[in-house]
């Protein structure tokens, strides 16, 4: 019988009180199969301004104290509120200087202080709470100083005791910022801002950097990504970081909540259905999400749908660039995100261009989100990098076939159809008309080979993409920590 473990995440997103990408969803996943192996988790994260009413409605007041930051020393509040759903706690960080901004992220000049503080106050309330966490599992930059403090500050304080893991989800994002900026915030030690830690250059302080270098293991959500930032191409000016620190760097693919995701109960969708059925229901599906978005509705017309937040990563220029040969008379396409100008208007000017055919709805709608997934007949991720990536694992769960690029968690997830295999359509080079060719044979298979895809659409549909062979995976690593 395996020990029962206390598991700590720290993160600044966790779905469904606050989200803006996979991170949020990981937050929730992941604690949830966690929990259902017999640990016990809390998950500690901001209280955001924007968080629903309805949530901070449900939440308990546990108490609160004040806490040192700066290197002068200044004292801030610290309130913990509490709420508990299927066996996770969540105790969320009152502070209304740094968290009653509104989003999450307002500017980096004050996600420094903010995330700082969130960081320091995270260790702060456990020791408050007397719950000694065995494992702190950190999340990406904003949770990055936790092991930096845990070994300093706290070291000789209940949770010294616990070891560090820190998660990578995406390295583009680091926390750099001058390095008087972060002393003064931060606190920490003169030491700490040496080259083997913090300092990134002669100016600047990394957050990332100095948690990769503190913690006691660090992983990212793929295989394939872990070993791609240790080269220069993908390691954000880390690689050379990473590769110092590789003994203790793994990769751990990501899962999907499939309760959460799941069309035969999913009351957004226009017909539940099941691997069974999924080829007729499908079509209902396809027939909504056209008539929904003003697409000629027309059931025998190739969907190709693609959900995204629209920034450079996710390979758009070379949707871009391709979208006039891609919509023919019988193939239509579905873009849902916001982010960077530049997409926005590319994808709206071919609405425009191309009408009943092309529809850009610029927005963040979970609910469309849904319908796009069960209704379209394919999936676009043709990514730049991708450290996971969860559309294309949703695709799969809806048997939407993925059409991606062979980079970090999409190589991983994604095999290549090979007439009686394979889970979908790859390319590697990053160039549009490798893009192109891979929509083309998507396109033959589907037109010419039905039979071939919809095993494809029922294959996908059966693949195993839940958090449990992944949670496995963590929990050994907690074991191994925890010896
Ligand atoms: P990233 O974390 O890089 O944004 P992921 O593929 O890991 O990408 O996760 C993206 C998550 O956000 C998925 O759950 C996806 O459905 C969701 N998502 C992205 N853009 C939108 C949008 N405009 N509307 C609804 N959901 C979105």
């Amino acid at each position: 019988m395996a020990e029962k473990r206390n598991i700590a995440f720290i993160g600044s997103e966790c779905y469904p009180f606050v989200k803006t990408g996979g991170l949020g969803d990981v937050m929730y996943a992941l604690p949830r199969a966690l929990v259902g192996e017999g640990c016990e988790v809390r998950v500690i994260i901001p209280l955001y301004a924007c968080i629903p009413q309805k949530y901070k409605d449900q939440m308990e007041y546990k108490g609160s104290f004040m806490m040192d930051l700066t290197l002068e020393g200044r004292t801030f509040f610290v309130g913990i509120m509490e709420l508990e759903k299927d066996g996770v706690i969540y105790d969320f960080v009152e502070n209304k200087e740094f968290f009653d901004w509104g989003n999450p992220y307002t500017g980096l000049w004050e996600d420094i202080p903010k995330y700082c503080y969130f960081a320091k106050a995270s260790l702060a309330i456990m020791n408050y709470l007397g719950w000694a966490p065995d494992i702190i599992h950190c999340h990406d930059w904003q949770a990055a100083l936790v092991p930096l403090y845990k070994r300093t500050k706290f070291w000789d304080t209940p949770v010294g005791a616990a070891k560090t893991i820190l998660t990578i989800h995406n390295l583009r994002f680091q926390g750099i910022c001058s390095i008087p900026h972060l002393k003064y915030w931060s606190g920490l030690r003169d030491d700490l801002f040496d080259y083997p830690v913090l300092k990134w250059n002669e100016q600047e302080a990394n957050m990332f950097k100095g948690g990769i270098a503190f913690a006691d293991r660090i992983t990212t959500v793929s295989e394939t990504y872990a070993q791609e930032i240790q080269t220069e191409a993908y390691g954000e000016g880390l690689d050379a970081h990473l590769r110092y620190h590789s003994p203790r760097l793994s990769g751990i693919v990501n899962g999907i909540d499939v309760d959460q995701w799941d069309p035969a109960a999913d009351q957004l969708l226009a017909a539940q259905y099941d691997v069974d059925n999924a080829i007729e229901r499908k079509k209902t599906n396809k027939t909504a999400l056209q008539e929904r978005l003003g697409l000629d509705q027309d059931e025998h017309k190739m969907v190709i749908g693609l959900v995204s937040r629209l920034t450079d990563q996710k390979g758009l220029d070379l949707v871009n660039a391709i979208v006039p040969q891609m919509i023919d008379g019988n193939t239509q396409l579905v873009v849902l995100g916001t982010g960077d100008p530049r997409y926005e208007n590319a994808f709206r000017y071919y609405e425009g261009e191309y009408k009943g055919s092309v529809c850009a709805y610029i927005s963040y709608n979970e609910q469309l989100a849904h319908l796009i997934y069960a209704g379209a007949d394919a999936f676009l991720v043709p990514s730049l990098f991708e450290p996971c990536g969860l559309t294309q694992l949703i695709a799969m769960r809806y048997g939407t076939v993925p059409i991606v690029r062979e980079t970090g968690g999409l190589k991983d997830t994604v095999l290549p159809f090979s007439g009686g295999d394979g889970n979908g359509f790859t390319f590697s080079w990053y160039d549009a008309d490798h893009l192109l060719g891979t929509v083309n044979d998507a396109k033959t298979v589907y037109f010419t080979d039905r039979y071939a895809w919809d095993e494809m659409v029922k294959r996908n549909m059966r693949k195993d993409v839940s958090w449990t062979s992944s949670a496995d995976k963590y929990l050994a690593l907690y074991d191994e920590l925890m010896q």
